[in-house]
């Protein structure tokens, strides 16, 4: 593709000014990798004020009278191209959103948030829900003034879905999930009982050498094709992508010591993330419409390549072969053995944890408490004892303290109300990505057998990642996919690979 696809004046003006703000992001996310992988410690605070003082400054270059001006007057232009429609639809949602909060929100917000992070470490560790539970009455207040400031049509959930993933309304949610969980309990139910995939594997226990499992890594990363001069692998406490711009996308993991799979398959749910940045039309390079169009879209990529094409049988054939040679316990394994290792299905209390059968039983629980939270149907207190009954009635399983129930996860002292919905939706969207490559290219027994993976990047691109943020996650994956959200190719997906048996 050549020819910048910017032909209109007041557009090819607007990306004149956004050049400066498009800069600000860089270093942010320059910083931000910094801070979670090389930074000194005692580094916190100066690099706090830095990031808070440039997010200041980029807010006040968006929200400058003169570059709204010229935003509005471009929303009433008529015969823009899809990518400068693109560039104005994206610019006009961020500074709507920035004029709605008031900047003194927005500063309360940042504020609890980070003392709620650290009273969470505390009072997970301890298990004592009380101490965290006026932060999150707190945050929740916070969060449902947002909402309303934000405004909505149906229900004030609507305005923090969106915040996530464009247009997604609660009601999306509520009939995704309604066709989503008697099937998952079906499909789950004939698991256990036919217990071919194990509740735990032995080799959970598995020690390895961390300069072995980085050997590891990068061979896989290689298999992937993933482009070393366009990226980075690093250690992190918690394993993530960034992206810097369409040529330096980083990704790290993290190294535990035991149980082989973890950092392997955290890798390849980052390089899922990375490619969809680094596979973008190189066009759109500084310009707003850089950069994965949403969560969920983002999720579909990482979970398509960390599980429809990690963990079936004939990519986890290929990664034996890989852990073998540098893993001694591993040459001993058989390749079904290791596929059942990779697949274990158990019913468990932590969602980081768990698999693809039960996966998005954890979300469901957490997307009807928050909207109930969000409506002032349920109170901050109630959610211990909601979360240990709803748990045991999805799964079975019943958390003995907070830190293994409503305390589990950081998202909540972070202020992120409305994320947990774009994990179901990138997992059911990764399964109907599945369906298209197969009807589209070649099955992915072919593909990943005869080591085409170059095929399903190509798919990749062409599909999804080329468009960057140009189209909104519907008309995208009604586009590409011929698809709105739907349950259908999740358990689609999971019925043939979980009721059938190992067939490399
Ligand atoms: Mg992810």
């Amino acid at each position: 593709m050549s020819g910048s696809p910017f032909e209109n004046e007041l557009i090819k003006d607007i990306l004149k000014d956004y050049r400066a703000i498009w800069a600000i992001g860089h270093a942010q996310a320059l910083m931000g990798w910094d801070s979670e992988t090389y930074m000194p410690r005692e580094g916190v605070e100066e690099r706090a004020v830095a990031r808070a003082e440039l997010s200041v400054l980029q807010r006040s270059l968006l929200l400058k009278p003169e570059f709204v001006g010229k935003v509005e007057k471009a929303q009433g232009l008529e015969g823009l191209n899809e990518y400068e429609a693109g560039v104005v639809r994206v610019l006009a949602r961020t500074i709507d959103r920035l004029r709605k909060i008031p900047e003194k929100l927005l500063y309360e917000k940042v504020k609890v948030s980070q003392e709620a992070v650290h009273v969470w470490v505390e009072a997970k560790k301890s298990g004592d829900f009380e101490r965290f539970k006026p932060y999150l009455e707190k945050i929740v207040e916070l969060t449902r003034e947002t909402a309303e400031r934000l405004g909505y049509d149906e229900h004030p959930y609507d305005a923090l879905l969106d915040m996530y993933e464009e247009g997604l309304l609660t009601r999306d949610v509520d009939s995704l999930f309604q066709g989503l969980i008697p099937g998952l309990r079906r499909i789950l139910d004939k698991v256990l009982a036919e217990g071919y995939y194990p509740q735990t594997h032995p080799l959970e226990d598995l020690a390895y050498d961390t300069r072995a499992m980085e050997e590891v890594n990068r061979k896989v990363l290689d298999l992937l094709g993933y482009p070393w001069t366009r990226g980075r692998l690093d250690v992190s406490p918690h394993p993530f992508t960034i992206s810097l711009g369409i040529r330096d996308v980083r990704i790290t993991t993290r190294y535990e010591g035991r149980d082989p799979r973890k950092t392997v398959y955290a890798v390849i749910h980052e390089y899922g993330h990375a490619l969809y940045e680094l596979q973008q039309d190189e066009r759109l390079l500084f310009t707003p419409i850089a950069g994965g169009v949403s969560l969920g879209v983002h999720e579909s990529q990482s979970r398509f390549w960390e599980n429809v094409v990690g963990r079936s049988p004939w990519f986890t054939r290929v990664l034996r072969g890989i852990m073998a040679e540098h893993l001694p316990a591993m040459a001993g394994v058989s390749e079904e053995e290791f596929y059942r290792y990779v697949n274990t299905v158990r019913p468990s209390l932590i969602r980081v944890d768990a698999d693809e059968v039960t996966y998005n039983f954890h979300i469901y629980l957490r997307f009807v408490l928050e909207k109930q939270l969000v409506a002032g149907e349920i109170r901050v207190s109630d959610l211990p004892e909601l979360w240990d009954n709803m748990m045991e009635e999805l799964l079975g399983v019943r958390p003995k303290s907070p830190s293994e129930g409503v305390l589990q996860d950081i998202h909540w002292s972070h202020g992120s109300i409305g994320y947990f919905p774009t994990y179901t939706i990138g997992t059911v969207t990764a399964a109907r990505i599945g369906e298209v490559l197969e009807a589209e290219v070649a099955s992915l027994q072919t593909l990943i057998g005869d080591g085409r993976i170059a095929e399903i990047r190509e798919f990749l691109r062409e599909k999804i990642h080329r468009w960057g943020s140009t189209l909104p996650p519907k008309e995208l994956l009604a586009r590409s996919l011929s698809w709105s959200l739907s349950p259908e190719p999740l358990l689609a997906y999971l019925e043939r690979k979980y009721l059938g048996k190992y067939q490399a």
